[in-house]
């Protein structure tokens, strides 16, 4: 049997710094004996998620924390904020209750932020496209305040009729679709007396949809590796089936299906949030030809 990887695939920029952050704030709590907590599971994936836990590194409830019932856990810890960030009032929040802050917010995020910041100041009516109940968008929403959140065209539609006349700015939720961005712009434009549509969308998730597209008219199966709880890796998925060849999604190599040792050329990919060293581990089982235990 032939592997071959996509040519992009697992983690991205922002998840890998955020993991870095994580494990060297749990060495520096392991010196100093202060606990290390998450704001939220850092990454989308159970297996990186245990990772941290065992280097000493455990989930804060975000939902209890904004309520106020964690104040006295948190005070004299280490806090690590999340790649997709969070509204400043965290920070502030997390800072009155004694904690140690490491804002492991993607720069992606962290630029969508500033700009939404900065053109609110300048007089600009700002809309945000996304999902209103991602915290991405909360977090750029918390430094802009007064922007609005469009999550379709329909919603961009009426936003349109009361913005009508206004210089309107754009920003997207970095993982939004293209397609969505794009139609919600071509409505609020039409209304604006000046519009600007700020390209904030991250291209990690359409580079791995992309490299596997090229990577299935290549191979006769196809084998995607991530979180069961992971949004871009779920994609992946179903770009896989999509595609018509064979294909699995496994957290970990474990779930190699025997199936997939009948194939000659098996493709793999990984989700954004997929740590290299499960991408490594299914590559050398499948090379081994090890099935499920
Ligand atoms: S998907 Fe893009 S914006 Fe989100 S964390 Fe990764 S690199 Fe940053």
């Amino acid at each position: 049997m032939i592997v071959i990887r996509a040519k992009t695939l697992g983690m991205c920029m922002g998840v890998r710094k955020a993991e870095a952050a994580a494990l060297k704030a749990a060495a520096k709590g392991a010196a100093s004996g202060k606990p290390v907590l998450t704001y939220g599971p850092l990454i989308h994936n159970p297996q990186a998620v245990a990772e941290l836990e065992k280097a000493g590194v455990s989930i804060l409830d975000p939902e209890a924390f904004d309520a106020g019932r964690l104040d006295r856990k948190v005070s004299g810890s280490i806090v690590i904020l999340r790649a997709h960030g969070a509204p400043p009032q965290v920070f502030q929040h997390l800072a009155a209750a004694g904690a140690e802050v490491v804002d492991a917010t993607c720069p992606r995020v962290l630029k969508s932020q500033r700009k939404a910041r900065e053109l609110r100041n300048a007089g600009w009516s700002v809309a945000i496209a996304g999902d209103r109940s991602h915290d991405e968008v909360a977090g750029i929403l918390g430094c802009a305040p007064g922007s609005v959140v469009v999550q379709d065209s329909a919603e961009a539609g009426s936003l349109a009729s009361s913005w009508a006349g206004r210089r309107v700015a754009l920003i997207a939720q970095t993982t939004i679709k293209r397609s969505e961005y794009d139609e919600i712009a071509s409505v609020l434009a039409l209304a604006a007396s000046e519009f600007l549509a700020v390209d904030s969308l991250c291209p990690a998730t359409l580079d791995r949809q992309r490299a596997l597209a090229e990577l299935a008219g290549e191979v006769d199966a196809l084998v995607v590796v991530g979180g069961r709880n992971s949004a871009n890796t779920q994609r992946l998925f179903m770009s896989a089936k999509a595609s018509g060849k064979p294909a699995w999604h496994i957290e970990t190599a474990l779930e190699l299906s025997a199936e997939v040792f009948g194939f000659a050329r098996v493709g793999l990919s990984a989700g954004a949030s997929t740590p290299d060293s499960l991408v490594e581990e299914v590559e050398a089982r499948l090379y081994r030809q090890e099935g499920p235990c």
